[in-house]
């Protein structure tokens, strides 16, 4: 290891950005080089993507430019996308370069899982980045204008939505809200227009509060959704899915929120995972490697009843700040910290003043859990970007 220890973090999500955010504060001048490598030059707050991807916000409210973010006097950025990792090298290969590091951090986030599901990876949209929710908005609205030049074809506006996890719930909470604007400005009959949830759980939101889900069913029922609960889509097609026992539902535009795994990219290094996530240990890092932390949707975490903690912000962000605090100590040979998740709930929202959530050991729904849900993404912005970014980006949150 050379005099001063070169960190690189890969991926500038929320466990990187808060990874980064602590380093640089708590790094004393020349202690280590620390490089932050992204695919973009922005961070994107994937929790607010729901409302680009509907059309019912614009995608660019929901990014952050990186050099707004970091210190580029303590961190240096390198926009560019990582191909593959070399754990037994000590290197990264870029697209257009190589890194070596002494310390790494994967913090790549997730990728879509279609569990094998035919036609979905090849005719469905996912929602998970500033470029995928500008596809599905542009095309949603392109719906529309084909259906006025054939109005025989009323699958142009039959929108299907595989999975009622929350990306699932909170999507089409923003679609209907969305659909009444787009009939207006297309002349369109609201009644010919179908937003179709389709779960293959017994219930939306499994294992959520029964309460809250059905409050939420009801709600997004009032704004015209259709469920079809306890029915699995079995295929995709480029005319809409088949669903149950071979049933097909018509349709041209298909949002697959039905799951996430880890990074590939992880997988192709040798690491052993389980859909694509590390079990890393309570320090955070991956078995066998002592210099690589795995932080967010890439890292595998288990509590205390033993099953895995969902793949969440607010976990990412926790370990962001763990990950940076025993980043520093191996480098002040101190002992490191293990990692204890502090989960203060979940709250996710149902359209526009409208929300469900559990938080601080209580239910809240309706206007309340809609306040609550705009105060944690200022909350948000307050932690990566102080008072400036809460002013500049707070008001379309
Ligand atoms: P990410 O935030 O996904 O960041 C990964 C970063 O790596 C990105 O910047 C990406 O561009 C970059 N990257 C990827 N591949 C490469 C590559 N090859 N080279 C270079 N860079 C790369 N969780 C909550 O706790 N609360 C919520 O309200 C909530 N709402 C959500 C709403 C939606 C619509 C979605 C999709 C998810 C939501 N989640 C929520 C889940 C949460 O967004 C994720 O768990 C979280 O983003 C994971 O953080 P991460 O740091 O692991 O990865
Ligand atoms: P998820 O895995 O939580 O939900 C996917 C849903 O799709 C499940 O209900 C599953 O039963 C269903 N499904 C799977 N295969 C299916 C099939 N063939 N047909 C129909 N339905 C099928 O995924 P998600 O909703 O994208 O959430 C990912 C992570 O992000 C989770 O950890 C979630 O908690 C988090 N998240 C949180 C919020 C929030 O807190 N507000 C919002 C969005 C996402």
């Amino acid at each position: 290891m050379s005099s001063i220890p070169k960190i690189v973090i890969l991926g500038a999500g929320y466990g990187g950005v808060l990874t980064s955010l602590r380093l640089q504060k708590e790094l004393n001048y020349n202690e280590a080089d620390v490089t932050l490598v992204n695919k973009h030059d922005y961070h994107y707050i994937t929790t607010h993507l729901h409302m680009p991807a509907a059309g019912t916000d614009h995608p660019d409210n929901a990014r952050v430019s990186i050099s707004k973010l970091i210190d580029e006097f303590k961190i240096d950025f390198v926009k560019s996308t990582v191909v593959q990792i070399r754990p037994q090298d000590r290197k990264v290969i870029l697209e257009d370069g190589t890194l070596s590091y002494d310390y790494l951090i994967i913090a790549l986030g997730g990728e879509s899982e279609t569990f094998g599901i035919p036609g979905m990876a090849e005719n469905a949209f996912t929602i998970r980045s500033i470029n995928s929710v500008r596809l599905i908005r542009e095309h949603i609205e392109y719906q529309f204008a084909r259906y006025k030049r054939e109005p025989h074809r009323t699958d142009y506006l039959t929108f299907v939505v595989g999975g009622a996890g929350f990306t699932g719930i909170e999507f089409i909470g923003e679609l209907a809200d969305r659909v009444p604007d787009l009939c207006k400005q297309f002349d369109v009959d609201r009644s010919l227009v179908k937003i179709i949830n389709v779960e293959a759980a017994p219930s939306a939101l499994p294992g959520f509060d029964p309460e809250l889900v059905e409050y939420a069913m009801e709600v997004l029922r009032k704004k015209g959704v259709t469920f079809r609960i306890g029915t699995a889509i079995k295929e995709c097609t480029a005319d809409g899915v088949i669903v149950g026992e071979g049933e097909e539902i018509k349709s041209q535009t298909v949002i697959w929120s039905g799951g996430v795994r880890g990074n590939r990219l992880i997988e192709e290094a040798g690491f052993e995972t389980m859909r694509g996530r590390v079990k890393v240990d309570e320090h955070l890092r991956a078995p066998g490697h002592e210099n690589i932390y795995v932080l967010g949707d890439n890292s595998l975490m288990f509590n205390p009843e033993g099953r895995p903690y969902p793949p969440t912000a607010q976990i990412a962000m926790q370990q962001g700040v763990n990950c940076a605090h025993n980043l520093v100590a191996s480098i002040r040979n101190q002992s490191l910290k293990p990692f204890s998740f502090s989960n203060k709930g979940t709250v996710a929202s149902l359209g526009k003043g409208e929300a469900i959530g559990m938080a601080f050991g209580k239910k809240y729904k309706g206007r309340m859990a809609a306040w609550l849900k705009k105060a944690i993404d200022l909350r948000y912005l307050f932690i990566i970007g102080g008072i400036p970014l809460v002013l500049r980006k707070g008001k379309f949150l």
